[in-house]
C-alpha cells in the first residue's frame, strides 16, 4: 500500500544540476550528473511516516513544525543547511503537526519546533525549542557520525573502532 513517494527538485551543490529526489528510496540520493550526494529534505505526514522515516536507510531527523510557529521558521533553514553538510549521511523529514497530529502525539510532542533524530526506527535523541546553528550543528554531527560509523561497522567487514 501507500502512495508513490513525492519527489522534490534538489539543485546539486557541486554542479548545479537539478535532480528529482524521492522522499523514500534505498540508499541515498546522488546527483545524476556528477554523483555527489544530495541534501535529502522531504515532507512527511502520518501516512508516509513509516516508509519515509521508520524504514529510512539513513538516520532521519524529523522536524516537527507548524505554519503558525515563529521559532519553527528560524529552525527550518538551519536544518536545511545541515542536510546539505550531512548529505549522504542523514535525511531530514519535515512533519507539519497540524496536518499530522497522530505522529506528533505518538512522539509526545508538546512544544514545537521539536527535532527528533531516529535511526532504524528508534529514537536516538531529541531537541525541543529553537537553537542557534552553532549549537545544533555539533549536536547533530556528533550523533549522525556515531550512527553512521555503527552502520558501517555492521555492513562492512573490517576493523571496529
Ligand atoms: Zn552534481
Amino acid at each position: 500500500m501507500g502512495d508513490t513517494p513525492v519527489a522534490r527538485i534538489v539543485t546539486c551543490p557541486q554542479c548545479g544540476k537539478r535532480n528529482r529526489v524521492k522522499s523514500a528510496a534505498a540508499g541515498y540520493p546522488h546527483c545524476q550528473n556528477c554523483g555527489a550526494p544530495l541534501p535529502w529534505v522531504v515532507d512527511v505526514d502520518d501516512a508516509g511516516f513509516r516508509e519515509v522515516v521508520l524504514q529510512a536507510s539513513l538516520p532521519a531527523l524529523v522536524d516537527f513544525w507548524a505554519p503558525w510557529c515563529g521559532p519553527c521558521r528560524v529552525v527550518s533553514p538551519i536544518v536545511e543547511r545541515l542536510a546539505g553538510t550531512l548529505a549522504g549521511k542523514m535525511k531530514v523529514a519535515k512533519l507539519n503537526t497540524d496536518a499530522s497530529p497522530a505522529t506528533a502525539n505518538q512522539y509526545g510532542i508538546r512544544g514545537i519546533p521539536t527535532l527528533v533524530l531516529l535511526q532504524d526506527g528508534k529514537e536516538i535523541d531529541r531537541i525541543t525549542g529553537a537553537m542557534p546553528e552553532s549549537a545544533l550543528r555539533p549536536w547533530l554531527e556528533q550523533r549522525v557520525q556515531k550512527a553512521s560509523s555503527r552502520a558501517a561497522s555492521e555492513s562492512i567487514t573490517g576493523e571496529r573502532r
